[in-house]
């Protein structure tokens, strides 16, 4: 590999900083899962097993990672290493809408959510440090803004349009009595046929 500025360096310290920490997030929940996971064997088993699991996830996530993000730091043009980093990033916004849900509740009341819909146009700007290179990327994004939850209360049952007046009180909402049937024209229970208790057994001579 020829010999890498100082920029190059330092892309190439924070991409290697970078496959680092997943590789050791990684290895760690693996070893943790080996070690939990094997709890009816000997400690040493389980530490062992931990250890070689824990490091060989380690190796691979670590040299996925570097080989990935040091191909994307490549440039296509001059084909410099660790050359190509973010340079800039603009946001535009592309549409705002206002959005809401309405989720009834079991009391008759209906919870309603409301928040602003905003889409964004990212570009993002990537330049090589080696041949001034510039590369664009666009993508979009959506975020939520200004979210509120209110609770809108159940409609009272009272359809009668102004007769009354100053009555405030609420009706509770489900406010009805099913008539209990009572026409069980039922017939009385037949007895039971073919269960017969047998007779004391002619089992003893007398
Ligand atoms: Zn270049």
């Amino acid at each position: 590999m020829p010999h890498l500025t100082q920029e190059q360096q330092a892309l190439k310290a924070s991409i290697t900083k970078s496959a680092m920490i997943w590789a050791i997030i990684f290895g760690l929940i693996v070893a943790g899962i080996l070690y939990w996971a094997l709890g009816g064997q000997e400690n040493l088993i389980r530490i062992g097993a931990a250890v070689v699991g824990g490091v060989a996830v380690f190796v691979v996530i670590f040299l996925w990672r570097k080989s990935a993000n040091s191909t994307a730091a490549k440039c296509p043009k001059c084909n410099a290493a660790f050359s190509i980093s973010r340079t800039d990033r603009t946001e535009v916004l592309a549409s705002s809408e206002e959005k809401e849900t309405r989720e009834p509740q079991e009391d008759g009341s209906v919870k309603v959510l409301t928040w602003v819909e905003e889409v964004y146009d990212i570009t993002d700007t990537y330049t090589c440090s080696q041949c001034n290179d510039i590369t664009t990327k666009e993508s979009r994004t959506t975020r939520k803004k200004d979210e509120a939850e209110t609770i809108e209360p159940a409609k009272a049952k009272v359809p009668e349009p102004s007769s009354t007046k100053g009555a405030g009180a609420k009706q509770p909402a489900s406010f009805k009595s099913a008539p209990e049937g009572k026409g069980a024209g039922k017939a009385a229970a037949k007895p039971k046929a073919g269960l017969k208790k047998a007779g004391p057994g002619p089992d003893s001579n007398g």
